[in-house]
């Protein structure tokens, strides 16, 4: 029998559109290495389209107001949560993570965010200044017009509505690129936002690569705002489009985040936390700690229980519900992870677990893009495996013996997203927190998330904070009104 297969569309202006070349690419499943749906092959003229649609839009969303568009975004979390099953399986087939993990993290906390800038728009406090006895001043926060939005394939759900969320919900219109390997949640977002009645032209998607559909919006010179999430090189293409028409620029980038275990740790709560920062969806989390310090007292136990946990994990078909690791995104991922465990053999690494690509787990997925969670020892602090962003389910492990030793290891490297350490000495938690140059250090813990902190990497983890009241004032204007006394 001849199944057709599914055609994911541009969405502007409030309907499914063609893309106008009328072509599509492939989208692969990771799990299987075959195609299980098409995705349009847009370009500029398509960005056009949608810039015209979400031009018209602002006119009348930027006026309304924030209960509102309040309303709007609720009724869009409350949809998403309707068929949360269904986005998580679409998730998991789309990007090859566990559908447990889908089910339990990216989607609720897609709806989350819907949830938190929805409600968080009703809020807000105006800033107001008196000059002495000469005038007032008030801070007027405005949209800013037509926001680019573009986001990677490890978290596509999650990681484009934190973007459209606050965008939308402060009066701007969006134009929104997913990855082009994973278009599928977004693509069941706009049917969301269609039975919402969120009006025409709020919400626009365009399909297709970065080179194509990410550099047109970066380059459209009606799209004053860029809010980009991906690897660092691309970020600097990203700043360099748009910098000659002084766009304002949100980049959240590439990270090499360290993780550090101290001797007087809760073990058992360290390593489970490192097994899960290291492994999570593959290790392919911009937030993952690829590099694990361990002081050296405590060096040879964690070592061996890391591994002993890491060995158990459950690597299987992504829609298994008992699978706790899944497919790597597609081929290119796979072939650059298996490079750098070449290269960490090379640099005089061990491998201590995995290291290879295991068998299929089941016939389904005979072609898929699979590859062991590797466990790698020996290697010195300043070798490409090191600092280099993997991507994938690969960590180093290295002893150290102060605490001034492993800070200087943890900042020597040029990104600066994530931090975690482990210990239970309160003073030392505060000092090394103080010391390590990333966005976000986690003591005891990993990828807790409070919504209404800023978040955002230093050095070239980024530039700008999302989240909370950071992502309210990036995509607003301020402007200052001056009244004489
Ligand atoms: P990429 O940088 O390859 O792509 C990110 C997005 O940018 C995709 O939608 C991509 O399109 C698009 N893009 C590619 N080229 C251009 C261009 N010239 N102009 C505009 N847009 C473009 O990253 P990945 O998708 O490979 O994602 C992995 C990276 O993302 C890792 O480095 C990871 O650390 C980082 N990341 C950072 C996070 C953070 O919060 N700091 C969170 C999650 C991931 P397409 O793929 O369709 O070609």
């Amino acid at each position: 029998m001849h199944t057709e297969i599914l055609q994911i569309k541009n969405f502007i202006d409030g309907r499914f559109v063609e893309p106008i070349t009328g072509r599509y690419l492939d989208n692969i499943e990771p799990a299987t290495g075959k195609p299980y749906s098409q995705v349009a092959d847009s370009d500029a003229h398509d960005v056009d389209l949608a810039v015209a649609a979400a031009e018209r839009a602002f006119r009348d969303w930027s006026k309304k107001t924030a209960a509102e568009r309040s309303n709007f975004l609720l009724r869009i979390a409350e949809l998403i949560e309707r068929d949360l099953e269904k986005f998580a399986r679409a998730e998991s087939i789309d990007t090859g993570k566990p559908i447990s993990l889908a089910r339990s993290l990216d989607i609720p906390r897609s709806i989350a965010n819907f949830r938190f800038f929805a409600t968080a728009i009703l809020h807000t406090e105006s800033e107001a200044h008196i000059t002495d006895n000469v005038a007032f001043n008030y801070t007027l926060r405005q949209p800013r017009g037509i926001a680019g939005l573009i986001s990677p394939w490890n978290l596509p759900l999650y990681l484009l509505s934190w973007k459209i969320a606050p965008a939308i919900a402060v009066g701007n219109t969006a134009i929104a690129k997913p990855s082009e390997l994973t278009p599928m949640t977004a693509y069941m977002l706009c049917e969301m936002a269609r039975e919402a009645s969120l009006p025409n032209g709020v919400l626009n998607v365009v399909h297709c690569t970065g080179p194509k559909v990410g550099s047109a919006i970066t380059a459209h010179p009606k799209i004053n705002t860029i809010s980009f999430t991906g690897g660092t090189a691309t970020g600097r293409k990203v700043a360099e489009a748009c910098a000659p028409l002084f766009k304002k620029v949100s980049l959240e980038l590439g990270g090499k985040n360290p993780n550090i275990v101290f001797a007087d740790a809760d073990l058992d709560a360290a390593i489970a936390g490192s097994v899960r920062s290291s492994f999570a969806n593959q290790g392919q989390v911009c937030l993952c700690g690829s590099r694990v310090f361990v002081e050296r007292s405590a060096y040879k136990d964690f070592v061996e229980r890391f591994i002993e946990r890491t060995a158990q994990l459950c690597l299987g078909d992504p829609l298994d519900e008992n699978t706790e690791q899944g497919a790597i995104v597609n081929r290119t991922q796979l072939e650059k992870v298996k490079f750098y465990v070449d290269l960490a053999q090379k640099e005089g690494g061990k491998i201590a677990l995995g290291g290879s690509a295991p068998q299929a787990p089941n016939e389904r997925c005979g072609e898929g893009y699979f590859f062991q969670p590797t466990v790698i020892t020996g290697l010195s602090v300043s070798c490409r495996t090191n600092r280099e962003e993997i991507f994938g389910p690969v960590v180093t492990i290295t002893p150290f013996d102060s605490e001034e030793e492993v800070i200087n290891y943890a900042n020597d490297v040029e990104y600066g997203l994530s931090s975690t350490v482990w210990t239970q000495n309160l003073s030392r938690a505060h000092r090394v927190a103080e010391r390590i140059n990333t966005g976000t250090v986690w003591v005891n813990c990993w990828l807790v998330r409070d919504l209404r902190v800023p978040f955002g990497g230093m050095k070239q983890s980024g530039v700008g904070r999302e989240g909370g009241e950071e992502a309210l004032r990036f995509f607003t204007e301020p402007k200052n009104v001056c009244i004489a006394k």
